[in-house]
């Protein structure tokens, strides 16, 4: 037990805890103390020497306590910057990843900066890729959708805090509340963990509907691949990411159903991320 009570020792002896579980143990410990203070991480480092009271001491502890059990410290802060936007994130959402800004790459290249268009976010979460999607394309309209009425809320009010008035929230699984409309895109970052991927002990804290889909992992990208085609426009992109060892998999899956000009980008650690093909109505196929 330690009984530190200036700043700098007590930032040492939480990054030592936290050595353990995190891989940016002093990062945490500043953000968590100067969460604890309210005051930004800069006057930590300006302030070594201060003493800090019994009842700000516990509430660092609590946090550092949360912390060291695994929780991520987007959930303790309540915040995660994606695409340079400060994002709300609660336990209802996933914590956005890096590598999902691949999938915004993608999709705005795709989209040019003068002209409208209508893009559809599957599963959004807390809105990362929709926000910065409509952020980077102001004359594009995004619906978003997911089925966690929870994270809906987190999205829509991440929207608000961000000024975009260019997205529109809807709950409902998949496509269901977009039924009878058509996107010129759509873009998704599904659920694609197996169920037995021993990678899951590490986010328990996180929605389990936002990462596990079946034994194989690709469980919503088999429903996806089938069901976008009743919502995209002829010619229109499905822009999917997913593990990095489902490519393969993935490309079957979006060829099976039809899907044109597939190809696949890589993330920024070089593993195949983001899958995408264009949706060509053939004469004979009926329809949808
Ligand atoms: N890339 C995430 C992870 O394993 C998974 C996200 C997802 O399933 N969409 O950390």
């Amino acid at each position: 037990m330690t009984n530190e009570t200036q700043i700098g020792q007590l930032v040492s002896s939480a990054s030592e805890t936290l050595s353990e579980i995190s891989e940016s143990p002093r990062l945490d410990a500043e953000l968590m103390l100067a969460q604890t203070l309210d005051l930004p991480r800069s006057y930590l480092i300006a302030h070594p020497e201060e003493e800090l009271d019994d009842v700000t001491l516990q509430r660092f502890r609590a946090l550092l306590d949360r912390r060291t059990s695994g929780e991520p410290i987007a959930y303790i802060s309540g915040t995660r910057e994606f695409w340079s936007m400060p994002l709300i994130v609660s336990p209802a959402t996933l914590v956005p990843r890096p590598e999902t800004e691949i999938l915004v790459d993608v999709a705005i290249s795709n989209l040019p900066r003068k002209a409208k268009a209508s893009v559809l976010d599957l599963g959004t979460g807390s809105g990362a890729v929709a926000l910065a999607i409509a952020k980077e394309r102001p004359l594009v309209e995004v619906v978003a959708t997911d089925k966690s009425a929870e994270a809906i809320a987190v999205a829509a009010e991440n929207a608000r805090q961000l000024a975009l008035p260019n997205v529109e929230f809807a709950v409902g699984d998949w496509i269901e509340p977009v039924l009878g409309r058509r996107f010129d895109m759509i873009v998704s970052n599904p659920p694609y963990v197996a169920d037995n991927d021993p990678a899951l002990a590490a986010l328990q804290f996180e929605p389990a509907s936002a990462l596990v889909a079946g034994s194989d992992g690709l469980d919503a990208i088999r429903k996806l691949v089938d069901e976008c085609r009743q919502v995209i426009k002829q010619d229109g992109w499905l822009m999917i990411e997913h593990g990095a060892g489902q490519k393969d998999q993935v490309e079957n899956l979006l060829t099976q159903h039809g899907w044109q000009d597939i190809d696949c980008r890589n993330d920024y650690a070089g593993l195949p991320r983001v899958s995408r093909g264009r949706f060509v109505e053939r004469d004979d196929s009926g329809g949808s």
